[in-house]
């Protein structure tokens, strides 16, 4: 019985003296391949060229400082609720008097570490932030041959200082945050 339709029975005649030179067959191989010399390439030199990402791309994670180089990230521990993946720990500390330039408020993450083989990027930690201090940026986590090595930790996910590092602040914030747009703007 059938199943399907779809089925071809093989022609098992014996090939006749064309048939067995394959040239038919080499010279329609050959055609295919020269139409496709002609057609717009779909791969790309990479790492010399890149696409570009689409605007709603959500890639490495960032941890955001305000507007003078102090962390917003008060380890109120809601980004890790909301992860799906349970790609999110840390833990809190209190802020000791003389660290007010360092954090924004009492409470900040001594420790905030990402699991970027678990995470899927879904970008629900940032939603669920109350404090703009963790955004999706526009790059990737780059290969790595070890697994710890997607483990970020706070040294890698911090965002430069505004004001010492302002030049690599900028690039980190991307497009994505509204405070960014202000600050590209020509006139900012
Ligand atoms: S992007 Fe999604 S999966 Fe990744 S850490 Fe944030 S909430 Fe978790
Ligand atoms: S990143 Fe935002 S949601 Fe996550 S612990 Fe810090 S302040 Fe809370």
């Amino acid at each position: 019985m059938q199943l399907t339709q779809r089925s071809k029975s093989v022609d098992r005649s014996p090939m006749t003296f064309l048939e067995s030179l394959y040239l038919w067959n080499i010279m329609k191989g050959m055609a295919i391949t020269l139409r496709h010399l002609f057609k717009k390439k779909a791969t790309i030199q990479y790492p010399e060229e890149k696409r570009p990402f689409s605007p709603i791309f959500r890639g490495l994670h960032v941890l955001n400082r305000d507007a003078e180089g102090r962390e917003n990230c008060t380890a109120c521990g809601l980004c890790a609720v909301a992860c799906p993946a349970e790609a999110i720990t840390m833990e809190a500390a209190e802020r000791l008097p003389g660290e007010e330039n360092l954090y924004r408020e009492e409470k900040y993450a001594a420790k905030y570490e990402i699991n970027m083989l678990r995470c899927i990027f879904c970008g629900l930690c940032e939603e669920a932030c109350p404090k703009d201090a963790i955004y999706l940026s526009q790059t990737f986590a780059p290969a790595n041959y070890g697994r710890k090595g997607f483990i970020y930790g706070k040294n890698e996910l911090l965002i430069p200082h505004p004001i010492n590092e302002r030049e690599a602040y900028l690039k980190a914030l991307g497009d994505r945050t509204p405070s960014a747009r202000i600050q590209n703007q020509p006139n900012a």
